[in-house]
């Protein structure tokens, strides 16, 4: 049926003792910490999670546990890991790409095995779900009706077109504005990021769970940016 198009592995730690500010997430990046894609402390009640996702072409030999080691022991944020106690891990693959064929005869694919992880936050819960709501109700009548032929889940499976359109151009703007930037240029985008016009633009228009309207005005927008849209526009169009 296809295997995901791009397949992520994803590390995390469940600390306490993590210094961060109440209530706010940290994001880390670069070549050390998450070749091509990023780390993260999340607060979870009393606890944080740490994390680091990437791929395993991009690691260089190096585990994803090496990249968290490197994660605590930079300079610049060190402070923040001194006091930490592990009470948690957990690790496993971010499959992201749908399959070429998520459904054939008596045969569908959700969640993880059909490769819909998110490819801007690597989630795979809220489109696992998403998926099921859109297949489950035509695929119910298909099972009810012993119909379940090569024929009609291919038919059944014209269903996930827009979330697999959905999931490529999110793709794309992650590769122009992240994956395929070097560390020099990932300090630049952030530089611009954190100026007072752009923060209040992320305000306005960012949603974690759709960034491709907040992508395409910064891409249109932000001459630092425009750059960066010759990168994703195939993707944006084509998507
Ligand atoms: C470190 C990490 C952090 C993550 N954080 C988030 C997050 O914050 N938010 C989010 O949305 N997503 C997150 N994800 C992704 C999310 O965990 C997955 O996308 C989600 O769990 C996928 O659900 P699933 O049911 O498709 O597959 P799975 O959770 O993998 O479930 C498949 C199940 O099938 C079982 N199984 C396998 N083979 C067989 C067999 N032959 N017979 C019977 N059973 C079998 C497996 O044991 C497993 O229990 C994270 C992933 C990782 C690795």
């Amino acid at each position: 049926m296809g295997r995901p198009k791009e397949m992520m592995i994803g590390f995390q730690i469940e600390v306490t003792g993590y210094e961060g500010d109440e209530g706010r997430l940290d994001m880390y990046t670069g070549r050390d910490i998450a070749p091509g894609y990023f780390a993260w402390a999340i607060p979870s009640g009393d606890s944080t999670r740490i994390g680091t996702w990437s791929r395993a072409d991009l690691l260089n030999g190096f585990s994803c546990e090496d990249l968290i080691d490197r994660l605590k022991s930079k300079k610049l944020w060190n402070h923040r890991f001194e006091n930490i106690t592990e009470i948690g891990r957990f690790v496993g693959p971010v499959p992201s790409g749908f399959v070429k064929k998520p459904m054939i005869e008596r045969v569908a694919l959700f969640g993880d095995a059909a490769g819909v992880c998110k490819p801007t936050t690597g989630g795979g819960i809220g489109p696992g779900f998403n998926q099921v709501d859109l297949l489950v109700p035509i695929l119910s009548k298909s099972i009810i009706n012993n119909d379940l032929s090569d024929i009609k889940m291919k038919k059944h499976s014209k269903l996930l077109k827009s979330m697999i359109s959905d999931q490529k151009r999110k793709k794309g703007l992650r590769d122009a504005f992240l994956s395929e930037s070097n560390d020099d240029e990932l300090n630049e985008i952030f530089s611009v990021w954190s100026r007072p016009e752009v923060i209040e633009l992320i305000n306005e228009v960012g949603e974690i769970e759709n960034p491709i309207p907040l992508g395409i005005r910064m891409l249109k927008e932000i001459p630092e940016f425009r750059k960066l849209a010759g990168k994703a526009a195939k993707a944006l169009i084509w998507g």
